[in-house]
């Protein structure tokens, strides 16, 4: 089972009822926080209290975290990252993490070229995440002062292209490709490019689909011999010299799907381009159609925006979410999205708190946080 905690569903400002940007994704191989604006670290204990509160698995305890994605340098996706990296430190983790962020292939060329202290082009945006990253290292973000190691990356989401701040940034090592999570074996997470006014992507955190397991009590009850048992469990039929065959498809248990969330970020509609089939989309949703002109000229995307972009990516499920504070009723979101998607895929918008949930068998639920608990709506009708 894989399960997001939308923590924050307001866009640059927060409301009384929406704070800004942060998630955290959770794998039985771990924890990803995509994105930690502003307040972070209160509303993830927050969450983790409301967890157990319920008699929730303790899914999210933070020595479980193994990665931070950040969709994009602006503030109210990023501010609350250093505080929530020393308050691990204050809590006595020993686990390395790994912070990973987009950046431009400008910035990256500038960095081989000139080295670690390269100065920024002229013109660069003051949320270039390599500034913000430099911020941090002087207040103390490096491994040594936090006593945990953070591996940290910027990257090209277009190229691959990743460079990491070593030795307590004193040195840069590049990779040829985005490395994943050391704790990564059957889940993987990929960059995707998005298009914002900075560099931007978002996050497919997928895992491929899976054989059935071998169907060992079968396999006792048929009284097969060790050596059979191997040629069937590796996919191979028995055929016995009296002619019984044993078919190798009938000693597995049905195959898993295909199982991955995407979580946009920032960006205009329809730049998304996934690396594996989406079963969720968490899509921006910062303006209605009456605004989309503003929407195209900051790149950001509509509530019907982020529909054509669900169908684009053929996502079974959309999630709305990073409302804008002038909207006056999710409702009216909700209704221009499904204008656009008809009946082709589950919809819903997201307030903090909520979790949406994959199980083994690809089959999508929505948990609504509410005064008592969260209450589930079912995803998968159709
Ligand atoms: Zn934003
Ligand atoms: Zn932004």
């Amino acid at each position: 089972m894989i399960e997001l905690h939308i923590l924050g569903t307001a866009s640059a400002r927060p409301t009384s009822s929406r704070s800004v940007s942060g998630s955290v994704f959770a794998c039985p191989e771990g924890l990803v926080v995509i994105d930690a604006g502003e307040g972070f670290q209160m509303r993830y204990s927050r969450q983790r209290s409301r967890m157990k509160k319920e008699g929730e698995p303790s899914t999210l305890r933070p020595n479980r975290i193994v990665a931070i994605a950040l969709t994009h340098g602006h503030l109210d996706h990023t501010w609350g990252l250093l505080p929530f990296l020393q308050t691990l430190s204050l809590d006595g983790r020993q686990q390395s993490l790994t912070v990973y962020g987009p950046t431009s292939p400008a910035i990256l060329d500038i960095l081989e070229t000139d080295g670690i202290d390269a100065r920024l082009p002229e013109g660069t945006a003051s949320a270039e995440l390599l500034n913000q990253y430099r911020a941090w290292f002087g207040l103390g973000g490096t491994s040594s002062n936090l006593g945990y190691e953070v591996r940290w990356l910027l990257g090209d989401p277009k190229s691959n292209r990743w460079v990491e701040f070593c030795e307590d940034a004193s040195n840069l090592v590049w990779h040829d490709a985005m490395p994943q999570p050391e704790a990564f074996t059957s889940f993987r997470m990929d960059a995707i490019p998005t298009q914002h006014s900075v560099p931007s992507c978002a996050w497919q955190l997928s895992r491929k689909k899976r054989k059935g397991s071998f169907d060992r009590e079968k396999a006792t009850v048929a009284g097969l011999s060790q050596e059979e048992r191997k040629m069937l469990s590796e996919g191979v039929d028995v055929e016995r010299k009296g002619g019984k065959v044993f078919e190798a498809s009938q000693f597995r248990g049905p195959s898993r799907p295909a199982i991955s969330m995407v979580v946009s970020g920032d960006t205009a509609e329809q730049s998304i381009q996934p690396v594996a089939p989406v079963t969720v989309l968490i899509h921006e949703a910062t303006f209605l159609d009456n605004a989309s002109e503003k929407a195209d000229a900051h790149l950001h995307s509509t509530a019907s925006g982020a529909a054509r972009t669900a169908m684009n990516c053929n996502a079974q499920h959309l999630i709305l979410t990073h409302f804008s504070a002038r909207l006056r009723d999710v409702q009216e979101a909700l209704s221009e999205a499904k204008e656009v998607l008809g009946n082709s895929c589950g919809l819903e918008t997201a307030n903090d708190g909520d979790r949406v949930r994959i199980d083994e068998d690809g089959y999508a639920t929505f948990l609504k946080a509410s005064a008592s608990g969260w209450v589930q709506h079912n995803l998968s009708h159709h």
